[in-house]
């Protein structure tokens, strides 16, 4: 029976051997749960979560076929018998709840973090500081036979097949392609001896595992890097893959040294489904289209266009478990979208911390941060709506308490509504919507335009008080600051003040690469940025015509000429996302932003902002100037020491503005409401 909500995406997936309940794949993520054995219980609660949400396939974290394979010391492996029974928790779990999973074997070759790496050939990859062993012919023979012993293993542990993972630059990538692969021998050369690894490695798979198993094969169609591979090689891999017993293609696009994003906000939706639709048309097996597909919309409409078969979302698992459910029952609007941000998800992976979300902070926590109906309902009052008190009326309300959320504005959403006009930050929208309509769903009394004083809420018969009321802009002490031609980043972002064409900005943290961003996008050009004009900027052909798929960017044509000036003598942008501050960097320098460090402000008049850097002194000539410089908590409700009444407690940008972001504002309102 098809699902009238989404006919494609939900409808089943009969794989011969075993029928999948619908086209939605949970792409793999490494949570950081999957490295010690002491974690499999939260693990298996994790993905617990998401099968009984309805996901038609799951796919874990990469685990690695031996020990050459980390991708981080100690990672997770799966090569011996003693490892079956903490999969078993996991794979149970799925089970219990009606869904499948896939083990994904990951063999990450010279992109390790550790000294054991191995690859192709000996060279270093830009991303790794350890040189690889170039593998000789009997370690190729032993590293195929881990691979068939971990598939064989996933099958004791009750997985319902494995995914080889043969993208992003990891080890069967860098022997696909002449970028790594300079072997002499006969696993280096035309592409017929490259793709030997990969087909070896399926074959002995399916001769250890059966037919009656899935073996889903992640295959590089975009390298996005030089030395990458060309369509027809792409095409020549698949249909050997194909041939060789793989039962489903997924694909892949980027190696993680590419210098093209790939899943960062500012890349379109669904960006890169036509690439597989061409792939579709060439093997006969299910094709799988990824990245930056994070609404149910999206994806039904890729799959009735014949685009792919299943499509594969990762982070949105990470934002919401029951996204198909939801999905299925129509009600789309009260998913909670993943926002492209990786602040909380891919940082944390790189940072080695255990994964988690910005907009989801119980994801990869589901043991931990528990919403539990509450046995003693109390008042309670929420003071702002931005991220931190939304989070913090809505995990209270869903327990039982009579929640009242006051806004000083007219609407909901704090400075994520300043966000979202920033080009490439549309997603940030998804956040506010979710929150209106929870907030509906779970009955919050919520008054706009009440800038609410200590006394009301005093006198408002309220058990407990949740100050959320955020910041406000820092305001530096320069000569000249009242100057006409000084403008805040509120004035120009959320205000539309008129900005001439020559600006400075002061302050180089996120929000002054933010409106360099907005200040030299053309307002004429349309936003979000369509997939043709991304893939311009960017350099990207999607019809991979030249290896690798990389042509020559052709950049916009800057709106306005720009500084953007720091008083520390560290790099600009030094501080933002270790996933997307490269990202940021790019599109500013691309528009020829001068970028400086190491500034002091001298004044501001009206001949421009004088400034002196390295000992100089200089004036730049501009007709605005923007401050960008921070900001300071906000906080006129709380009275230290104060006793009697309710009890007020702080979250977010009310307890501390520095290094405050959206995820720490979340995070506090989810963790206060889960306790009180
Ligand atoms: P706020 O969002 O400031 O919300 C406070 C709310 O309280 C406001 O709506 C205010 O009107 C209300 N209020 C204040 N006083 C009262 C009162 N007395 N009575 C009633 N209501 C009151 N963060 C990220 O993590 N990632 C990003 O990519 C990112 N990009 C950003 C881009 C821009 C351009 C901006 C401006 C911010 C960005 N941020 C980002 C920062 C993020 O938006 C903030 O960290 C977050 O909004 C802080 O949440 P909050 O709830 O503490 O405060
Ligand atoms: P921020 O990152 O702390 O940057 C503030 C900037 O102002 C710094 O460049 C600082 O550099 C400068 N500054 C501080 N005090 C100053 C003073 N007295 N005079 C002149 N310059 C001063 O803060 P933000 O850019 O306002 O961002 C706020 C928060 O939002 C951040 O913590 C960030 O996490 C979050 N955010 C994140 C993103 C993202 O993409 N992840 C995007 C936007 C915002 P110097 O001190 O060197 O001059
Ligand atoms: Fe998506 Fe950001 Fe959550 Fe990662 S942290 S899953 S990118 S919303």
């Amino acid at each position: 029976m098809t699902n009238p909500a989404y006919p494609h995406l939900l409808q089943p997936l009969d794989l011969g051997f075993t029928t999948l309940k619908n086209r939605v794949i949970m792409g793999s993520m490494h949570t950081g749960l999957e490295d010690r054995f002491y974690n499999y219980g939260k693990l298996a609660a994790f993905y617990r979560e998401r099968a009984a949400g309805g996901v038609g396939l799951i796919v874990t974290g990469g685990i690695s076929p031996n020990r050459q394979g980390w991708l981080l010391p100690m990672g997770g492996t799966l090569n011996f018998l003693g490892d079956v029974p903490n999969h078993r928790r996991v794979t149970r779990a799925v089970h219990e709840e009606g869904g499948k999973i896939l083990l994904q074997i990951l063999h990450a070759g010279r992109y390790g973090y550790q000294p054991f790496v191995v690859s192709a050939s000996d060279k270093k990859s830009p991303i790794s500081p350890f040189k690889p062993r170039a593998l000789s012919e009997r370690d190729i023979e032993s590293t195929i036979r881990a691979y068939a012993r971990c598939a064989k293993l996933a099958k004791q542990a009750g997985y319902d097949g494995v995914e080889v993972m043969g993208s992003e630059g990891y080890l069967l990538n860098q022997f696909l392609c002449a970028r790594v692969n300079k072997r002499e021998d006969g696993w280096g050369g035309p592409i017929e001896n490259r793709m030997r690894l990969a087909l070896d490695v399926v074959r002995r798979i399916r001769q250890a595992v059966g037919p009656n198993f899935i073996i889903m094969y992640r295959h590089s169609v975009l390298d996005l890097v030089e030395g990458g591979n060309t369509w027809d090689e792409v095409v020549t891999v698949a249909r050997a893959l194909e041939a060789a017993g793989v039962t489903i293609l997924n694909t892949g696009y980027g190696w993680h040294e590419a210098r093209v994003p790939t899943i960062v906000t500012s890349v379109p939706r669904a960006a890169f489904a036509s690439v597989a639709g061409r792939l579709r048309e060439e093997v006969g097996i299910p094709v799988v289209a990824s990245n930056r597909i994070n609404m149910p919309h999206e994806a039904n409409e890729l799959i009735a266009r014949g685009d792919a078969d299943m499509v594969s979302m990762a982070r949105p698992f990470l934002a919401d478990a029951s996204f198909v459910a939801k999905a299925a029952a129509g009600r789309a609007d009260e998913i909670n979208t993943c926002i492209g941000c990786n602040q909380a998800c891919l940082d944390h992976t790189f940072a080695n911390q255990r994964a988690s979300c910005l907009v989801n902070p119980r994801a990869c926590h589901e043991t931990e941060l528990v919403y539990a109906r509450t046995a003693k309902p109390r008042r309670i009052a929420v003071v702002g709506a931005g991220p931190a008190g939304l989070s913090a009326a809505t995990v209270a309300a869903e327990r039982g308490h009579a929640v009242t959320l006051f806004e000083a504005s007219n609407r909901i959403g704090g400075q994520f509504n300043v966000a979202m006009q920033v080009p490439g930050k549309e997603e940030f929208a998804e956040t506010i919507r979710y929150f209106g309509r929870k907030l509906e769903m779970t009955g919050v009394n919520v008054q706009l335009n009440r800038r609410v004083t200590r006394e009301e809420l005093l006198a408002g018969a309220f058990d407990e008080v949740i100050v959320a009321t955020g910041v406000r802009m820092r305001k530096p002490a320069i000569p000249g600051i009242e100057h006409p031609k000084v403008l805040s980043y509120l004035e120009v972002l959320r205000d539309k003040a008129p900005v001439g064409k020559r600006v400075a900005i002061i302050g180089a943290g996120g929000i002054g690469f933010d409106t360099g961003e907005f200040l030299l996008h053309d307002p004429s050009h349309p936003l979000p940025q369509p997939v043709a004009t991304w893939t311009g900027e960017w350099g990207v052909d999607l019809k991979v015509g030249t290896p690798g798929g990389l042509v020559k960017p052709v950049p916009a044509h800057p709106f306005r000429q720009l500084w953007l000036l720091q008083r520390k003598t560290t790099r600009p942008g030094a501080g933002l996302g270790k996933t997307s501050g490269w990202v940021h960097r790019a599109a500013l320098q691309r528009g020829g932003a001068t970028m400086l460090a190491g500034v002091q402000y001298d004044r501001i008049d009206d001949a421009g902002l004088h400034i002196t850097v390295g000992g100089e002194q200089k004036l730049l000539e501009v007709d605005n100037v923007v401050i960008c410089a921070g900001q300071e908590s906000l906080d006129e409700l709380t009275a230290p020491g104060a006793t009697g009444g309710p009890a007020f407690h702080k979250i977010g940008g009310a307890v501390l503005a520095a290094e405050l972001d959206a995820k720490r504002a979340i995070r506090e309102g989810a963790e206060l409401a889960a306790r009180l």
